[in-house]
């Protein structure tokens, strides 16, 4: 062909410098491009032939990625179809461009240039964050095609020319310039190609390795090796995502596991994706073993497009209950080149979002309806993933209302709708509402546990990190039921039956028992009031409200809610006058010997309530001691 010259129609002259600046943090894209690029032209090549288009040998295909350090050069080559001049003319000097050119819009409009950097598939024209020239040879499929060159210098100019390549296809030549030399190193590339092109569905040739092989025996009858250079593929072109579930075995998905997080615990289980109408979408999301630190546990999903690894950051994406999952997702229609705020308003993510919860709902069900036993046993790990899709994911909650466990300190477990049926006959007071009793450390609520287990009442085991959450959405979702921790008032009053009680003391006494009380308390913010509890129930107790607590308990785990850190703890006394020591204290003779004997039955109950520590439990028992 005639030499050419020309200029690429662009308004824009300086697009390169801007190319180079802002998408610097994430320069290596330009090699996962031209790669792509690369697997496409040799589908394209593969299609044309399945539809009788293309009659020439098509050959094995192949995409070779060379590094020449001495030159300076990346070349990326494929066996693709190739490109005529006029291709060339309409793909890379105007498509191509105007990919840049949106960039440079999209640029223009953000607020912050980093919403869009690393989002944006430049195509061809990345080959610019790394090199000051490129080069493009190529050969057509067409019958009778001329091999083609294209040259340009990162300038708005390109030359055009003959080119050299005899064979069908295309080579890429980036002449890397100084600042990125680093791309020079082979094991820079090799990492990279390691990130984006592991599972791409046409190999990928990165120079050779060795290889020990078999090679024969010897005289003695052992067998001999020898090393070989072998080329050195780096992908695996049908990762198991891409292949039909009925292929594979539960071994298949483990190993793919390993490959994926060599250091993690094998998973609990796992779901194969795969719909293809109204979005197309597949993947492989696995259950992990969840620690209670989920936060370091995210981004742990993969995504794809077409077998090219886009991202691990999937918020946005993927629900946020959901970021808790290991995996592959591997959808085209995710659209990659907007910003974050345009992704959450997509109408596919949202489809694709909803798909994926319905998924993971169906295979909790499933699990929970075909082996309930084993279900439960693996509770302490998927209940924290459960509780948590159940608050934050509506759609997960209508589902989940069915699966999602509670289980009691006694370590039985329940449906929600199995527990309403257990406790309700006793656990519900004079409103007519049911109260559900749960303790977070059965150990040091034991006095509240037991006083509770005496009224033959169930206490739930709520210790987990998201817990405090869930009973809150519990008591929202669930009708005319109140979640009480045992500890957060004497048993009487937490399900209140109205159940009058007479008292034993006269108002006289009741006063002088609450004047001696008062003078025992030690700490702030405590109230006495003096109740008529059955003989039994403790002498005193101490308890916390519950709403402040749980308030305060979650501003503790992060959020907005701050202003609930600062409340300080409110304590109620509550001093029970038909205990049979409420008596006994009043018929002490002296004063001194009554307040020693409240003391020593307050401190009891700060004890029961952990709250009896240091110096102050010291003085306790050593008092204690000298009454013995
Ligand atoms: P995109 O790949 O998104 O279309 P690019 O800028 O990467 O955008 O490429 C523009 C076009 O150039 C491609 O659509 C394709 O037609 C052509 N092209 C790029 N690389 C090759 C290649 N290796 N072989 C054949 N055609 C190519």
């Amino acid at each position: 062909m005639a030499q050419e010259k020309g200029t690429i129609s662009i308004h824009t002259e300086n697009i390169f410098p801007i190319i180079k600046k802002f998408l610097y943090s994430d320069h290596e894209i330009f090699l996962r491009e031209l790669v792509s690029n690369a697997v496409d032209a040799i589908q394209k090549a593969k299609r044309l032939v399945s539809l009788g288009q293309f009659h020439g040998e098509l050959g094995e295909p192949l995409v070779q990625v060379k590094v020449d350090a001495k030159a300076k050069t990346i070349t990326i080559s494929d066996n693709g179809i190739g490109m005529t001049a006029d291709e060339i003319k309409k793909y890379i000097n105007q498509v191509a461009f105007s990919g840049a050119s949106e960039f440079l819009e999209k640029y223009k409009e953000a607020k912050d240039a980093h919403e869009i950097i690393g989002q944006f598939g430049l195509g061809f024209y990345s080959a610019f964050m790394v090199a000051d020239k490129v080069e493009i040879q190529t050969l057509s499929y067409q019958p009778g095609a001329e091999p083609a060159k294209w040259v340009c210098d990162g300038s708005t100019n390109f030359e055009m020319d003959a080119g050299n390549r005899s064979e069908r296809g295309t080579d890429v030549i980036l002449y890397i310039n100084e600042e990125n030399k680093e791309f020079l190193e082979e094991y820079k590339i090799q990492e990279i190609l390691d990130k984006y092109a592991k599972f791409l569905p046409v190999p990928v040739q990165f120079g050779t390795r060795t290889e020990t092989q078999r090679d024969g025996e010897d005289e003695e009858g052992k067998p001999k090796y020898k090393e070989v250079e072998v080329p050195n593929i780096i992908n695996t072109v049908q990762p198991i995502w891409t292949k039909a579930p009925t292929e594979l075995k539960d071994e298949d998905y483990l190993a793919f596991y390993k490959e994926l997080y060599p250091f993690s615990d094998d998973p609990l289980f796992w779901i194969h994706l795969n719909v293809d109408y109204p979005f197309n979408l597949t993947g492989v999301l696995y259950f992990p073993k969840i620690k209670n630190n989920f936060e370091l546990q995210r981004n742990k999903i993969r995504l794809f497009s077409r077998q090219v690894f886009i991202t691990d950051d999937v918020k946005d994406i993927v629900p946020e209950f959901l970021m808790l999952l290991h995996g592959v997702i591997d959808s085209p229609d995710i659209p990659l080149n907007v910003s974050r705020s345009f992704l959450q308003a997509d109408s596919n993510v949202k489809k694709i979002n909803t798909y994926i919860t319905r998924k993971v709902a169906d295979k909790l069900a499933e699990l929970f309806k075909n082996d309930r036993k084993a279900y439960e046993e693996k509770w302490s790990d998927i209940g924290l993933f459960v509780k948590y899709g159940a608050i934050s994911e509506p759609k997960f909650w209508e589902r989940a209302k069915d699966f999602v466990l509670l289980s009691n300190i006694k370590k039985e477990f329940f449906t929600l709708n199995e527990y309403r049926d257990k406790v309700a006959p006793q656990q519900t007071d004079k409103n007519n509402n049911i109260v559900y009793l749960y303790a977070t450390n059965p150990e040091k609520q034991h006095a509240y546990t037991n006083a509770a287990d005496k009224k033959g009442y169930d206490v739930l085991l709520l210790d987990g990190p998201v817990d405090n959450h869930f009973i809150s959405h519990l008591e929202r979702e669930l009708e005319k039921t109140y979640i009480k921790r045992v500890d957060a008032d004497t048993i009487e009053k937490l399900i209140d039956k109205d159940e009058k009680i007479e008292s034993s003391l006269s108002e006289e006494q009741t006063k002088q028992l609450e004047e001696l009380y008062k003078s025992a308390i030690t700490k702030p913010n405590m109230e006495i009031s003096v109740e008529n509890l059955a003989a039994d129930a403790l002498p005193v107790t101490i308890t916390i409200d519950e709403y402040t607590r749980r308030m305060k308990d979650m501003a503790a785990l992060g959020g907005n809610m701050d202003f609930y850190s600062t409340l300080p703890d409110h304590y109620k006394v509550t001093v029970n006058a038909n205990h049979p020591l409420a008596t006994k204290i009043l018929s002490e003779s002296s004063k001194e010997k009554q307040a020693a004997l409240a003391q020593q039955a307050f401190d009891l109950a700060l004890l029961a309530q952990g709250m009896l520590t240091g110096p102050d439990l010291t003085a306790f028992v050593e008092r204690s001691v000298k009454m013995i």
